[in-house]
């Protein structure tokens, strides 16, 4: 069986640094906010070329951070609107809600999956402050766009890059918005990951970084001083360490990826199947390469047959899922379309070869 993401295999060259790095922390005996994540923060700051970087508990936690953060400088309120593309994953929205926030959604190209910037205006109201810009599968946003419409409305931009760790937006190092600001996760299976949960804030704004990292820790920035009412959602130390030691290998992982993806492009000949839209550009991390077929089901059970592990990003749109029992009644045809259509083929540094040619000779043969 080709495994869609053999995790095991991926940490496997780490296990060594790994067993050090644990040894190391037992040995320094701290294990909440310390070197590791300090190192981490500075790092990853630079990779990202960032002033700031704040590292937090997971993905989730570093949007409803940002939005609770902007909360307490004033610059959004209870009950204002975040533009978010209706076929996410669902953590993008959930963590609007989480923050007192509305979710509105707007539809997705269907070429590229991102959110389209022609339908965004239509959606903006009175009560719109923010757009919650998703970078989906890996591939950015035309964030250039989404800055227009944001400068243009007065709106503040977060970007999820929980699927995009290294995707490279030219106009970005133009920009130095800081109305911008990214939240990352470290979840295992996510272009970065660590063995556990993690997440990250990115941003240029000192007044919102300083509020975060008070706001991750209680509130506090003084132990046992209390200036906003915070949570705890604080990177772990331990998986600091290890993102340490993997965060070097992200631009080879990533390139590894894209090479896979270039494969995919050109050589799956097939009228069945509708490759994703890429430029070739820097802003593609290939975080999943998705396909789309009418007959998905049959398609996955050709490949699961053929021994080739695929998965499905997202079977049910958020709008129908239960959780939403409001908005089921809602139609979003494109998004509709995307999650009754896509399948996630295997992509992913550790895939050898051999799969690759595999993969694509019974793709051809369906
Ligand atoms: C994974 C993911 C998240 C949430 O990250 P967690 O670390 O799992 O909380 C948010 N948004 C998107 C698009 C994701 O893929």
């Amino acid at each position: 069986m080709i495994p869609f993401l053999d995790l095991k295999k991926i940490n496997e060259p780490y296990e060594t640094a790994f067993q050090e790095k644990l040894k190391e922390v037992l040995e320094n005996g701290w294990y909440i906010l310390g070197k590791e994540v300090e190192i981490f923060e500075k790092v990853f700051a630079e990779y990202c070329q960032k002033k700031y970087c704040i590292g937090v508990g997971n993905g989730f936690d570093a949007l409803v951070l940002i939005f609770k953060g902007y909360i307490k400088l004033r610059k959004l309120k209870k009950g204002d609107e975040v533009i978010v593309p209706a076929n996410t994953y669902i953590a993008s929205i959930l963590a609007i809600l989480q923050a007192d926030l509305v979710p509105v959604l707007v539809e997705p190209r269907l070429e590229t999956y991102n959110i389209n910037t022609d339908l965004i205006e239509e959606k903006i109201t009175s009560k719109t402050k923010a757009i919650l810009a998703v970078h989906l599968y890996g591939q950015l946003c035309e964030m250039d766009k989404i800055n227009e419409i944001a400068g243009k409305h007065n709106l503040i931009v977060v970007e999820d890059c929980a699927q995009s760790h290294g995707a490279i937006n030219n106009q970005q190092l133009i920009i130095n918005n800081l109305k911008l600001t990214q939240a990352f996760s470290f979840y295992p299976g996510k272009n970065l990951g660590c063995l556990g949960d993690g997440g990250a804030i990115t941003t240029n704004d000192s007044e919102l970084a300083k509020v975060l990292f008070s706001l991750r820790n209680y509130g506090s920035e003084k132990k046992y001083h209390n200036e906003y009412i915070g949570v705890n959602s604080r990177l772990d130390e331990l998986q600091a360490g290890f993102l340490n030691l993997k965060l070097p290998n992200l631009d080879s992982d990533n390139e590894k990826r894209k090479e896979i993806a270039k494969r995919y492009l050109s050589e799956i000949k097939n009228e069945k199947i509708i490759l994703p839209s890429w430029d070739l550009s820097e802003n593609h991390v290939f975080h999943l390469f998705v396909i789309r077929t009418k007959n998905r089901e049959k398609l996955q059970n050709y490949l699961a047959q053929n021994n080739i592990q695929t998965v499905i990003h997202y079977p049910i749109p958020p709008h129908k899922q239960k959780a939403f029992l409001e908005w089921n009644n809602l139609s979003f045809p494109i998004t509709e379309k995307i999650h009754n259509e896509v399948l996630s083929l295997p992509c992913n540094p550790v895939l050898a070869k051999t799969e690759i040619d595999f993969i694509i000779e019974i793709l051809n043969q369906y």
